[in-house]
């Protein structure tokens, strides 16, 4: 395994010890068990995630300064949710000064940039004390999982129980035992197309990362990757907030986390190579400087 799953400490299989928790937590409850434990010790006074917005399944960022609070945010919402934009407005309005932030690979590198190049963020960049990144292949619009509900699964957005893209499909869970699977053949085109230049799976920025794939229904991966992630991490084990195993005794394990890590790249890596000599890598030449 190479690069793909950028550095890391430890890579656990691991879930929640909290049954609450795990009632409605998208995968093994990481990001909701760590955010709980990080605010009661105090690692934390509060922690931008995202809840249902104004419209079923539409994300909406807030900060949770309560166990309360954060429970709210359990699951995955499969659209573009802006919790970076958020930083400012909880140090300002709500006063934290010591800051937990979930989000996609992308997010992470913009949370990373901001601390290294604080524009704007004047005392905010230190005050992020936990970035959990959780793994990405894709994201799309609010009106094209609209559709792929509605239109492909046939069923209501309000009566969607979960969703969750694995084992090759795009799942939708009713809440009334309902099952439909999509083919993602079917889901690609409604991807978000800035998806298809992103070349981080696993959020490699992030003090601790986690998804489903890798490890069995139920459990999720967990990568600790900074000093300051382990330190969280290891302290959360000792209080109990997780079981683990090794990664090596799970199915499917890091080889599928490497593969699909590898294709990502692999695929968008030719996209960005394409946009370059489509226009955009031309266009930014100056038109009157011989090549
Ligand atoms: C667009 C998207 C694509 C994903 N693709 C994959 C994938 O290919 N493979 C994989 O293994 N995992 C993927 N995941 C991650 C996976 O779905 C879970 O979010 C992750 O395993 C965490 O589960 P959990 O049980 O630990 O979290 P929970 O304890 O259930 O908490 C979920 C957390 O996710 C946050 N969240 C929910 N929706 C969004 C959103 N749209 N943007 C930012 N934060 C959000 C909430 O704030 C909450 O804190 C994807 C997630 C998203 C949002
Ligand atoms: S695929 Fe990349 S750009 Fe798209 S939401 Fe996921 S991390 Fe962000």
């Amino acid at each position: 395994m190479g690069t793909e799953l950028g550095k890391y400490k430890t890579c656990v299989s691991a879930r929640s010890t909290s049954k609450e928790i795990l009632k409605k937590a998208q995968d093994g409850g990481i990001v909701t068990s760590l955010f709980a434990y990080a605010l009661e010790e105090g690692i934390i006074d509060g922690a931008i995630v995202s809840g249902p917005g104004d419209e079923p399944w539409r994300p909406q960022p807030y900060v949770a300064t309560t166990v309360g609070e954060l429970m709210a945010s359990r699951g995955t919402r499969y659209n573009i949710s802006p919790n970076v934009s958020l930083i400012k407005e909880a140090t300002r309005s709500y006063g934290l000064d010591k800051i937990g932030i979930v989000g996609t690979p992308c997010q992470m590198q913009a949370v990373r940039k901001g601390q290294l190049y604080p524009f704007g963020w004047r005392d905010v960049d230190d005050k992020i004390k936990l970035a959990i990144g959780i793994f990405c292949m894709e994201n799309f619009p609010y009106q094209s999982v609209k559709q792929l509900v509605e239109d492909h699964a046939a069923m209501k957005m309000e009566s969607v129980k979960k969703m969750e893209i694995g084992k090759g499909k795009f799942w939708v869970f009713g809440e009334r035992g309902q099952v439909v699977q999509l083919p993602l053949k079917v889901t690609h085109k409604y991807e978000q197309p800035a998806c298809h230049v992103c070349l981080d799976y696993v959020a490699n920025l992030a003090d601790v990362s986690t998804g489903s794939v890798g490890s069995p229904d139920g459990w999720s991966t967990v990568f600790v990757r900074s000093k300051n992630g382990d330190d969280i991490w290891t302290k959360a084990i000792a209080a109990g907030c997780f079981e683990t195993k090794p990664i090596e005794q799970v199915k499917p394990g890091l080889e599928l986390v490497s593969k699909l890590a590898n294709e990502k790249i692999g695929k968008n890596q030719k996209t960005v190579e394409a946009r370059a000599t489509f226009g955009v890598g031309k266009a930014l030449r100056n038109p009157y400087i011989k090549p």
